[in-house]
């Protein structure tokens, strides 16, 4: 693992490597175009091309490829979503749709990739990498967090932001007519949108994938700390959540309180978009940066993390196969907290 990087001059020149291909794959984050801009620049600066792969890995099984030049990344930086769009791609899960994508690369002369996204993608571009000759260098773009080798991943904090942001705004009706707002959050597996919001947001109970003993949580606040309190409250899950999100959730608070006056909001897509924070830019710059200098010093299957604010390579293999740690400090504070 290296914890620093080294910008190329202008003037090195590495026989091998010569065209890049770059693409975003599953989810879309705030962030990725300020990632697609620091790899494209800096493979330009490095006397490489550079190939934009549109459409994820259905985009490299179709051949879907623009040539990126440093205009074309140019005003990028503040948008959110991808400019290179993405997508799922089933046909990529199976051998015969690597292939069809192996040959479109060859075909299109790019002797590397970085791949911007989640485990899902880090996933198939390690496969990829076994069965072909192909070098990628992954920077995690996925709004959960949940990558295990890096404290953060893009679009995070800008998903974070989204979420405070509006349930701030619920708060307000919460506490104004004496409701109980149950917000469901996203996160599939990982709960860390779902547990910083809450934190950030005061809430009365916070339920994640990775903790059971919420929900003891959610009956004792119900049972006594509503009735204590003005009235109010606000309840987050994670969508991952057992036994089932919002909706869910609220048919058994319903059944158990009819007394109560609950409402649901569902935050949804609204979480993945929007102009992507400073910190967001940032490291996405660095990691777009630190992804080029990588491929320059020879490396394959790795992802690029952030370790304590440094750049780290982690290998792919760990990347997707080991759990990001989960913070059980933060569940005690809301608990200190919620007197
Ligand atoms: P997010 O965290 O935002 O969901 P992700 O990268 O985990 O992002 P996925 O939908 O899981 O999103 O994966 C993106 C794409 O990667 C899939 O559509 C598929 O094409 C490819 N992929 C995922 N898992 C595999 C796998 N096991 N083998 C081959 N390809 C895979």
């Amino acid at each position: 693992m290296t914890d620093t990087i080294n910008i190329r001059s202008d003037s090195y020149k590495k026989p091998k490597l010569r065209k890049i291909g770059v693409f975003t794959s599953g989810g879309d984050a705030p962030g990725m175009n300020a990632a697609i801009r620091a790899v494209t620049r800096t493979a330009l600066a490095n006397k490489l091309k550079v190939i934009g792969i549109r459409r994820g890995y259905q985009g490299m099984i179709e051949g879907d490829f623009m040539p990126l030049r440093s205009s074309d990344v140019s005003g990028i930086i503040q948008l959110g979503g991808t400019i290179l769009k993405t997508a799922r791609s089933k046909e990529f899960r199976t051998p015969e749709g690597r292939q069809k994508a192996w040959l479109q690369l060859q075909n299109a002369g790019i002797d590397a990739v970085v791949v911007i996204g989640g485990d899902g993608s880090f996933t198939g571009a390690l496969t990829m990498s076994q069965e072909y000759n192909v070098s990628f260098i992954g920077i995690p773009g996925t709004i959960d967090n949940d990558m295990y080798g890096t404290d953060y991943t893009i679009g995070y904090e800008t998903a974070l932001n989204s979420v405070v942001c509006a349930v701030d705004k619920i708060r307000d009706t919460a506490v104004s007519h004496g409701r109980i707002f149950i917000v469901e959050v996203m996160g599939r597996e990982a709960g860390l949108l779902a547990l910083n919001s809450g934190i950030a947001c005061g809430a009365e109970v916070i339920l994640i994938p990775e903790s059971k003993e919420q929900h003891e949580a959610l009956k004792r606040f119900l049972e006594k700390g509503y009735k204590s309190r003005e009235r109010s409250g606000i309840i987050i899950v994670a969508e991952g959540d057992e036994p089932g999100g919002a909706l869910k959730i609220s048919e058994e608070v319903r059944r158990d309180h009819p007394e109560l006056d609950v409402r649901v909001s569902i935050l949804g897509h609204i979480q993945r978009g929007g102009s992507p924070t400073a910190n967001d830019r940032i490291n996405a710059t660095r990691m777009g940066v630190a992804a080029i200098d990588a491929l320059l010093d020879d490396q394959k299957s790795i992802m690029i993390g952030l370790d304590n604010g440094k750049i780290v390579q982690v290998p792919l293999n760990k990347a997707v196969k080991l759990n990001h740690s989960f913070n059980g400090e933060l569940l005690q504070i809301q608990k200190l907290l919620n007197i």
